[in-house]
């Protein structure tokens, strides 16, 4: 074991099948957490990525699984969850999912096709309630700026975590981050190089890596 730790790094969209060529998505590109486990790396960490479909490259050295799915990512965190210090949930698990697959390309026809989805187990929950002393997990939270200071600590509390990361719809894909963190003792914290939040995910990255690596106070 690494001096660091083990740290478990979810990142990427989900892709939630349809038929055997159509899935539903959206838009994350996994450039946050891939940026988050370069820089956990980097700070001694031994690092685990487990990393949805996107196009860009896993980073070197770091010991990465692919999922496609919201199922299979829950298999890989049941795997991995319980031999980590810290989880970082970046990942943009789908909300909901068909809630039958066709085995069938389905055919185009002139009706409307209505398709049925259901949720998905709230996984990052999930395994917070399976947390052992000393395991920390940080979420995110995506939502409009208007609404994250209230909406962030009560899915911080209802979820169980130990810190999330909020930040607007726009950093989706973007190479920048707008980001405050919230923690489970009542901090709300930014990296001082940027007071309104606003930074490039690597520097973003480093900034969070660095503030989960200090000693306990
Ligand atoms: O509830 P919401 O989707 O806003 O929460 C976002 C956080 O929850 C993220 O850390 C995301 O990875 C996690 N999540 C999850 N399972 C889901 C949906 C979101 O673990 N089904």
């Amino acid at each position: 074991m690494s001096a660091k730790g083990n740290i478990l790094v979810t990142a990427g969209p989900t892709h939630e099948p349809i038929d055997p060529v159509r899935y539903l998505a959206n838009r994350s590109s996994g450039k946050l957490g891939i940026c988050l486990a370069q820089a956990a790396r980097d700070a001694g960490w031994e690092v685990t990525l487990l990393l949805g479909p996107t196009a860009i490259c896993p980073p070197e050295n770091v010991h990465t699984l692919r999922f496609e799915t919201a199922e299979q990512l829950a298999g890989l965190l049941e795997e991995h969850f319980s031999r980590c210090d810290v989880l970082i949930m970046a990942a943009a698990v789908a909300d909901f999912r068909p809630t039958r697959a066709s085995s069938q390309k389905l055919p185009r026809t002139a009706q409307k096709l209505v398709l049925e989805l259901e949720p998905t187990p709230d996984l990052v929950a999930r395994c917070a309630a399976s947390k052992r002393p000393g395991q920390r997990i940080i979420g995110f939270v995506l939502g409009e700026r208007a609404g994250l200071e209230s909406q962030a600590p009560e899915k911080l509390h209802r979820k169980g975590l130990d810190a999330v990361v909020a930040n607007p719809p726009e950093t989706m894909g973007a190479d920048e981050i707008e980001a405050t963190v919230y923690t489970a003792a009542g901090e709300t914290i930014r990296p001082e190089s940027a007071p309104d939040g606003r930074l490039s995910k690597a520097d973003f990255a480093r900034w969070l890596i660095n503030w989960l690596s200090r000693p306990p106070p």
